[in-house]
């Protein structure tokens, strides 16, 4: 059976490029990078240019990205060392209603440590206005957290008058960057940010490899502590072949940048316009304006969202309810919520992304599945608008609006 992967915001395959770098550092190549033998030395110059690879993707030096395990361990050092480090100049952070659970469970962790949060709204395109940035920020204000680019809508935050503003305020700026990397051109040098976020396995790499760049000259407090790796600033034995892997699908990003964003920005465009050349009632959630180039969340009126994922599924089609973490336990978006959707229409929305591997073959056969299962769900959807008389399954007759053809 076809199966077609379109969730690219959960995660990404390793490229064969990737894994053919990664290869060597497991069993050839195994040496510790703190050891000063050859197969050690191999491991340390490895991982020294992997972090150059990284850098040059962001316009950072080298010394000022340090790997960590995940891009949600780079979210909890930035928060949490972040706020420590200023804690005599206050307690007050910054941060936005639709920041990944990352940022969002840290947050409230530092809460109940005795830090005040405020958690800024966004429009219904999903971005922060930064007059509202400003008004938030208090003498108390020491460090604010606004994501680059949104997982569930893709909205693309105006990270660079943010941080503006953050700096005029003398308000230490991070971002979680992990949705943005190889999608949306970064410079950190010109954004003027003082920390950012990164994951291997959203661009391609390896899962369990992230990184967090902080600015030279900005101070943060280790969040790991002991060994000396990472220049001394995150300890435990670097996870070479992982580090190598992020460095390549970093070098591979940056190659591919225009054409990615390119290519799948218009299979993306091509995506939605033929879902809804297809099927009546079809709306996509969020604005088009200022948002990730793979990125399509689209509401399909009187259905339940989680019926067409699992139909989906069936047919080899795979899709996301809002955000990985929400799916298993069925909570409502609260990134759809934040934008202003009612329950209902946050229920009937899917998350399409698209990627490297997608084909337009793909997006045909998706297209097709869709229209099918669509058709079936709402033949028994009491809302439905969309039966007529002939084959209503309807179970409450009574309330279906019956459309007469
Ligand atoms: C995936 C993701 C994370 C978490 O990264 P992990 O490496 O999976 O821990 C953080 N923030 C955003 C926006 C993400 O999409």
């Amino acid at each position: 059976m076809k199966q077609v992967y379109m969730d690219y915001a959960a995660t990404t395959p390793v490229k064969k490029e990737v894994l053919d770098a990664m290869l060597p550092y497991f069993s050839e190549q195994y040496g510790n990078p703190s050891s000063l033998y050859a197969i050690g030395t191999k491991g340390k110059e490895a991982v020294a240019k992997a972090r150059k690879q990284v850098a040059d993707l962001i316009g950072a030096e080298p010394e000022e990205i340090f790997f960590t395990a995940s891009g949600s361990e780079a979210d909890n050092w930035a928060l949490k060392e972040g706020a420590a480090s200023r804690k005599e100049s206050g307690n007050h952070l910054i941060t936005t209603v639709i920041e990944h659970h990352a940022i969002l469970h840290t947050c409230e962790k530092l809460e109940e440590d005795g830090y005040e949060v405020t958690y800024l709204g966004v429009g219904t395109d999903g971005r922060v206005d930064p007059e509202d940035f400003r008004k938030a920020i208090t003498d108390k204000t020491i460090l604010a957290s606004v994501m680059f680019a949104n997982n569930e809508v893709g909205s693309i935050q105006p990270i660079k008058e943010l941080a503006a503003i953050a700096k005029e305020k003398g308000v230490l700026f991070h971002t979680d960057a992990v949705q943005a990397l190889g999608n949306v051109p970064i410079n950190v040098k010109e954004m003027d940010v003082d920390m950012m976020s990164f994951s291997a396995h959203k661009i391609y790499g390896p899962k369990g490899v992230g990184a967090l760049y902080i600015r030279k000259g900005v101070e943060i407090p280790n969040f790991l502590h002991g060994g000396g790796q990472e220049g001394g600033h995150r300890a435990g034995t670097e996870n070479v072949p992982g580090i190598v892997g992020f460095g390549m699908a970093a070098e591979l990003a940056m190659k591919n940048l225009d054409d990615h964003c390119k290519m799948t920005a218009s299979l993306r465009d091509y995506f939605i316009e033929q879902v809804q050349a297809n099927i009546e009632d079809v709306e996509v959630n969020g604005s088009m304006e200022h948002r990730l180039p793979g990125n399509a969340n689209l509401l399909f009126h009187y259905i339940e969202g989680e019926a067409l994922l699992l139909f989906l599924d069936v047919k080899g089609v795979y899709a996301s309810s809002g955000s990985a973490c929400s799916s298993s336990t069925y909570a409502p978006s609260h990134v759809l919520t934040a934008i202003g959707l009612p329950l209902e229409k946050v229920y009937s929305s899917l998350r399409f992304s698209i990627g490297d591997f997608t084909s337009k073959e793909d997006i045909d056969y998706v297209v097709e599945q869709l229209k099918d299962i669509v058709s079936k769900l709402r033949s028994f959807s009491p809302y439905s608008r969309k039966c007529n008389e002939d084959s209503c399954n309807c179970r409450v007759k009574d309330t279906c609006k019956r459309k007469k053809n």
